[in-house]
């Protein structure tokens, strides 16, 4: 399986090289320049397999450059026990006879991008040993709080790697901070930036686009990656776990072998539901999928209208990891939407680029709305989702969660359609306990109380316990305590890497 770049399909690599080198020269994405299709027999099959093989029997039609022994040392490397609080890695939670709760926070930063972050430095090692890489591989991360603790937690101790993570010095939550300064490991180091996640982001920025320096990096046997959301190898471990909730619920004799159902996913950078598409069209058996937004609603006009338009207010929400403006997973869509015209997307994203809109052709715009339902839930609609919830079934979600299972709400009311729907549970409720708490008591009940009082009520209220690796992180010790000027960003960086 070759991959071609969504800005210019001549251009053809290696699931290895599309990997290491993460986006296309040219600004596109990679893309697989065909789906494997899957048969019912296949799905069925998968009912009683496990995780690690219901993972293998997806990325080994994708990433078919790689042996049979890497593959599977990729995914036992990632999904370990020690690491996933479950079994399952991915258990699915029944709410009630229609509604199903895939639930991808039990990796050990307790939310859903453990599920590819484990994966991936695997699966980029591998790459670079294929493609004859020898340098050793730095990963850079600007972080607003959760990406750069589960890229810290994935690439942590793992050969031929380094990382470090830059974080806003006032931008990350009490928990996120300690979180990433009592970071363990060998190979990892963290700083804080003063000033905003963008401070943080621009500085990032200005060392990737250094020639001189990368050339000094290179010199001294080091190549800069960024592990971010629009790499391959970030994406394709997401189709399994859309595959896997499938075989739990043939298992549990939910439904049977080629029964639709309906995927709902929470969305930002439009990663986790274009996964879920590219199962479907792979052959899992999907009616409908239900795109939902915060207030930050650019997708749900999108799918809605066929414009994309950025230029409007950001709000800052209850649900952050979804405050976006730039969904940069949506190309991908589109370049299957169109039949992959390359002239097309490079003429879209050039739109966005220099207007910050675009709007699709009347074909597209029917593709999307014959498949997609989108909508939004402000915080006071994702708040009351979270204590409706608890109320009527004693189940506590995530605020992004809740987005999701409120927008699924409007669907049902509107279409009566009772098809059994996977809403995707992106983060334990413990990840956000002050949201939830204030959702399932009031402002009150928290004011004044530290982060880990609230854990210790969210679990008496839930009857949940806490998560292993934040009730630790009240007795690790502090490992990284540098603060830098957005300037020092890269003297940091040839610090930790001892280059001058
Ligand atoms: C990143 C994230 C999302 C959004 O996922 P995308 O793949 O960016 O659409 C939703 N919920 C949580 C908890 C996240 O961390």
């Amino acid at each position: 399986m070759q991959y071609n770049s969504t800005r210019d399909k001549a251009i053809n690599v290696s699931s290895a090289q599309a990997i290491k080198q993460g986006l296309s020269a040219e600004g596109g994405l990679f893309v697989p320049e065909s789906f494997p299709s899957v048969s019912m027999a296949d799905i069925d099959a998968l009912a009683d397999k496990s995780y690690h093989e219901r993972a293998y029997f997806v990325l080994s039609k994708f990433l078919t450059d790689f042996t049979d022994e890497e593959l599977n040392k990729c995914i036992s490397s990632a999904y370990t026990k020690e690491k996933f609080e479950t079994n399952s890695i991915a258990p699915v939670y029944e709410l009630n006879q229609s509604v199903y709760f895939l639930e991808l926070w039990h990796g050990p930063t307790c939310a859903f991008k453990d599920m590819a972050l484990q994966i991936l430095p695997h699966l980029l090692t591998t790459s670079m040993k294929k493609t004859n890489e020898n340098n050793e591989v730095v990963i850079l991360v600007a972080t607003s709080g959760d990406t750069g603790k589960a890229a810290l937690e994935g690439f942590k101790d793992v050969n031929g790697t380094r990382i470090i993570v830059f974080y806003p010095d006032n931008g990350v939550s009490e928990i996120q901070k300690r979180q990433m300064v009592t970071q363990e490991g060998n190979n990892v180091s963290v700083a804080a930036v003063r000033g905003n996640f963008d401070d943080a982001q621009n500085g990032v920025k200005k060392i990737f686009t250094d020639d001189e320096y990368k050339e000094l990096l290179d010199r001294n046997h080091f190549s800069l990656s960024s592990a971010n959301s629009i790499n391959w190898g970030r994406l394709v471990p997401q189709i399994v776990y859309y595959f896997s909730a499938y075989a739990d619920l043939i298992k549990g004799g939910k439904i049977v072998c080629g029964d639709k159902i309906n995927i709902v996913v929470p969305t930002g950078n439009f990663g986790n539901i274009l996964a879920a598409y590219y199962a479907k069209k792979m052959g899992l058996p999907v009616a409908r999928f239900i795109c939902a937004s915060n207030e930050n609603n650019v997708l749900t006009e999108f799918i809605n209208t066929g414009v994309y338009d950025k230029n409007r207010k950001f709000h800052t929400t209850i649900s952050p990891s979804m405050d976006i403006l730039i969904s940069s997973n949506l190309e991908r869509f589109l370049y299957d939407l169109t039949d992959n015209n390359d002239a097309l997307i490079r003429d879209w994203m050039t739109k966005l680029n220099t207007e910050g809109r675009y709007e699709v052709t009347p074909e597209v715009k029917e593709k999307l709305t014959n498949l997609f339902f989108a909508d939004f839930s402000d915080d006071a609609e994702t708040m009351a989702a979270i204590k409706a919830t608890k109320e009527s079934f004693d189940y506590v979600m995530d605020t992004h969660t809740a987005v999701a299972k409120s927008v699924y709400d409007k669907y049902a009311e509107k279409t009566g359609d009772m098809t059994k729907t996977i809403i995707a549970s992106t983060a334990s409720p413990f990840k956000f306990n002050q949201s939830v708490l204030i959702a399932l008591e009031d402002f009150n009940y928290v004011a004044g109380k530290d982060e880990f009082t609230l854990l210790s009520e969210l679990a008496q209220k839930s009857g949940m316990r806490i998560p292993k690796s934040l009730a630790e992180l009240k007795n690790k010790p502090t490992i990284f305590d540098t603060v830098c000027d957005k300037n020092e960003m890269r003297q940091i960086v040839s610090d930790f890497l001892m280059v001058d």
